[in-house]
């Protein structure tokens, strides 16, 4: 097994963890985390919660409801897989507050709120990767970063 392949695995697993503890569907597991049921099963039996348990989606916080909705993916994106506005925005709802996802990815990646709207830079619309998500002020340093390496382009 390849170094990539091996840590995909253990990052399938670490999904599957996380949306057993939001409290996710055996069938929504599957459904949105593209595993098989025995993989389920198997994660089920070691964290100790059994799918009797599942209630359907519901975490106890914003960090468990995000890490319910997310799949990572094998290129490095963090694929968002739960709800999205008309619009498009990812989002996460606890309870009765809904917070976009990209804004909550930020925050439990730098513990601050960021400048202005947080978009990814890496092509996949719904990524929330840390990595992948850029606050107004790091586009404006790499925009400044960009035109000194390549001059002023449009
Ligand atoms: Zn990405």
């Amino acid at each position: 097994m390849t170094d990539t392949r091996a840590r995909m695995a253990v990052l399938v697993r670490a999904d599957v963890a996380a949306h057993i503890r939001a409290g996710r569907l055996d069938d929504d597991i599957r459904r949105l985390l593209r595993v098989t049921t025995a993989t389920i099963r198997d994660v089920r039996r070691q964290s100790g919660v059994g799918h009797r348990l599942a209630r359907g989606f519901r975490p106890r916080s914003l960090e468990e409801a995000f890490w319910g909705s997310v799949r990572h993916l094998p290129d490095g994106h963090l694929l968002w897989v739960g709800d999205v506005t008309a619009d498009g925005h990812p989002y996460v709802q606890v309870g009765k507050h809904l917070r976009s996802a990209r804004l909550t990815a930020y925050r439990l990646a730098h513990g601050r709120a960021p400048h202005g709207p947080v978009l990814p830079w890496c092509g996949l619309g719904l990524c929330v990767d840390r990595e992948h998500l850029l606050d107004r002020h790091a586009r404006d340093v790499l925009a400044v970063a960009l035109t000194a390496l390549y001059g002023d382009t449009p």
